[in-house]
C-alpha cells in the first residue's frame, strides 16, 4: 500500500501543484485555520477542521451568474461562466467530504446548477482521516467514518505519515502521476491507524447522541413542540451557524449596477435572517423562533424526508464552536429527543 512520510508531504504538494492549483489548510492563529493556495514554503496545518468548511470551493460565498448590457436599445446577455481549471483540496475531513454528497443532492438534481457542477468536475478531493477527533465531533452519529473519509484519494494518518488509497478513477490518475514519492507499506498499518481513530470516536462525549426522534415523517411530532420557544429565545439571528456549516446551502440572487452593466450575482444567505423569506406578499416566518425551527427541521426532518433518510448534518461540530450564544444542533437534538416532553 502507498505510504507518504510527513517529510515528503512538501514533495507531493510540489509535484501535484505542477498540474493544478492545490489548496491546503493553514493555521491562522491557535485553533483557527483556513484553506490557502499552496506555494513552496507553505506550512500545512496539523489541526483538525478549518474554521470555514471546504464547501466554498464548490459553492463560493459570492459569484457572478450573468451580466446585462444595454447598447443601442438592445440587451446583451453576458455569460461569465468559463471552464474551471483543475484544482485539488487537500486535508478534507470525513465530515466535510460527506457534506459534498449532501450539496450534490441539492445542486446536481434537476435543474442542475451548472456553476456548481463545473467546479465539482474539476475539483479533486484529497481527504484525511482524523487521528485526534475533537470533543465537539459527532460525525459517527450520522454514519460517517472519520477513519475512512473517502473522496478521490484518502490519507490515513498514523502520526508519522499517511497510508494512501484512491477511491475514484480521478484519484487513481492523480496518484499515477506522482511516481517516486511514496513508499510501499503493509496495509495492516493502515487498518491499525483506522481502528485507533474509531476507538477514539467511540469514546467521544457526543458519539451516543440519538437520532431516533428525527428523520422523515416527524414533522407532526416536532413542529409544534413548545421547546422551540425556549431553544430559540437567545438566538440573535447572526447567521454564523449557517455560514460555517458545510451543508447549509441557502443563497440570494441580486442585481448590481456597475455603471457600465448590470451584474447578477448570488451570495450566501441564511434562513436565520429576518428577510430571508420576505416576499411581495409578506413573510411566512415572522419570528426568530420560526426561523430557528426551520434551520433544524430542515436538517433533521425535511432533508431526510426527501433524501431516503439522509440527515442534513454531518456532525462537524462547527456550530458548537462558533455560535455566540452557545446554541447548536446538539442542544436541539438533546432537548427535542428527550422522552418526557410535554405533548
Ligand atoms: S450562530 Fe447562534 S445566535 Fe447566530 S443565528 Fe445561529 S443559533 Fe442564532
Ligand atoms: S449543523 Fe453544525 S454540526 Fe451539523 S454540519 Fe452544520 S455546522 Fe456541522
Amino acid at each position: 500500500m502507498l505510504y507518504l512520510t510527513v517529510g515528503k508531504l512538501g514533495d507531493l504538494l510540489e509535484a501535484a501543484s505542477k498540474s493544478r492549483k492545490i489548496y491546503v489548510p493553514v493555521d491562522e492563529e491557535p485553533g483557527k485555520s483556513s484553506y490557502k493556495l499552496w506555494t513552496p514554503g507553505t506550512t500545512v496545518s496539523r489541526g483538525l477542521n478549518t474554521t470555514r468548511s471546504a464547501k466554498d470551493f464548490f459553492f463560493p460565498q459570492t459569484e457572478n451568474l450573468a451580466g446585462f448590457r444595454i447598447e443601442n436599445k438592445k440587451i446583451q446577455v453576458l455569460d461569465p461562466r468559463r471552464e474551471t481549471e483543475d484544482f485539488a483540496v487537500f486535508g478534507v475531513r470525513a465530515c466535510d467530504a460527506a457534506s459534498f454528497g449532501i450539496l450534490d443532492k441539492v445542486f446536481l438534481s434537476e435543474p442542475v446548477d451548472t456553476y456548481y457542477k463545473n467546479r465539482r468536475e474539476h475539483g479533486l478531493i484529497l481527504t484525511m482521516s482524523c487521528r485526534r477527533p475533537a470533543e465537539t465531533c459527532f460525525c459517527s452519529v450520522f454514519g460517517i467514518d472519520a477513519a475512512n473519509p473517502g473522496g478521490d484519494v484518502s490519507f490515513t494518518d498514523d502520526g508519522a505519515g499517511w497510508y494512501i488509497e484512491a477511491h475514484t478513477e480521478k484519484g487513481a490518475a492523480f496518484l499515477a502521476g506522482l511516481d517516486g514519492i511514496f513508499e510501499d507499506r503493509d496495509p495492516a498499518g493502515a487498518e491499525a491507524a483506522k481502528e485507533k481513530t474509531r476507538e477514539i470516536v467511540g469514546r467521544l462525549p457526543l458519539s451516543g447522541l440519538k437520532t431516533d426522534a428525527f428523520g422523515g415523517g416527524k414533522t407532526k411530532d416536532l413542529f409544534d413542540r413548545p421547546e422551540w420557544a425556549e431553544l430559540s429565545e437567545a438566538c440573535i439571528g447572526c447567521g454564523t451557524c449557517t455560514f460555517v456549516c458545510p451543508t447549509c446551502q441557502c443563497y440570494d440572487i441580486r442585481d448590481f449596477d456597475t455603471g457600465r452593466e448590470i451584474r447578477r450575482f448570488r451570495c450566501w444567505d441564511s434562513c436565520m435572517y429576518s428577510d430571508f423569506t420576505k416576499m411581495a406578499g409578506g413573510n411566512p416566518r415572522l419570528t426568530q423562533k420560526e426561523r430557528f425551527r426551520q434551520r433544524f427541521m430542515h436538517k433533521l426532518v425535511y432533508f431526510p424526508e426527501n433524501n431516503e433518510g439522509e440527515f442534513g448534518c454531518v456532525g462537524c461540530g462547527r456550530c458548537l464552536r462558533s455560535c455566540p450564544i452557545h446554541m447548536n444542533i446538539v442542544k436541539v437534538m438533546k432537548r427535542l429527543g428527550e422522552d418526557d416532553h410535554e405533548q
